[in-house]
């Protein structure tokens, strides 16, 4: 049974062989795998970032200053703190070093200290201006861990409430916030004056 199916096997790749000599005979010179290909050479840029951002929305920040406009609400030492602009909830802030840094292992002690200090000068600005239920503080690393800009580090403050999760976001990619981005800062800036 089993040397029969071996020889069919080999039946069909005699013929398949033959079968594909005959319909390249023609064509010797052609690639050996005709597939339509679609020419994107710019996409490249995405692929082996050749072409590099030249500019970085949150350097830009700290180079506006402190206004509504550039979302940066204080800085502090080393470190400086911005709304997020597709904040997750109300008071969705990000402390980041000045410096234009990706990797946590770069980061020098002052400017650790600094972020923490600054951290923690946020979530009791936001206690008390929002008196949220809880937070959810981290930092995401590295592009496929879902930092949008990675290569200026950001941890992400953000404010939580009992059912501020609704579902507006698992049907429509929409998320409700309260308030507006203007207001907030209005409202964050003073305590870091
Ligand atoms: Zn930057």
């Amino acid at each position: 049974m089993a040397k029969k199916k071996v020889a069919k096997k080999k039946a069909t790749k005699k013929a398949t062989k033959t079968g594909s000599k005959k319909s390249t005979a023609k064509s010797a010179s052609r690639w050996p795998a005709q597939k339509q290909v679609l020419f994107r050479p710019e996409r490249l840029k995405y692929v082996r970032k050749l072409i590099r951002s030249e500019t970085c929305v949150f350097c830009e920040a700290r180079e506006k200053g402190v206004k509504p406009e550039s979302l940066l609400v204080a800085t502090h030492g080393s470190a400086m703190l911005i709304l997020n602009k597709y904040p997750y909830n109300a008071g969705h802030l990000l402390v980041l070093t000045t410096r234009h840094v990706g990797r946590f292992e770069d980061l020098k002690p002052e400017e650790l200290a600094d972020t923490q200090a600054l951290l923690q000068k946020a979530m009791r600005a936001l206690t008390e201006l929002y008196s949220p239920g809880g937070f959810n503080m981290g930092l995401n690393l590295g592009s496929v861990a879902g930092a949008g800009i990675p290569d200026h580090l950001h941890w992400h403050l953000i404010p939580r409430w009992p059912g501020d999760s609704n579902f507006f976001p698992l049907i429509a990619e929409t998320k409700v916030v309260i308030e507006t981005l203007e207001r907030t800062h209005e409202r964050l800036v003073p305590y870091f004056t």
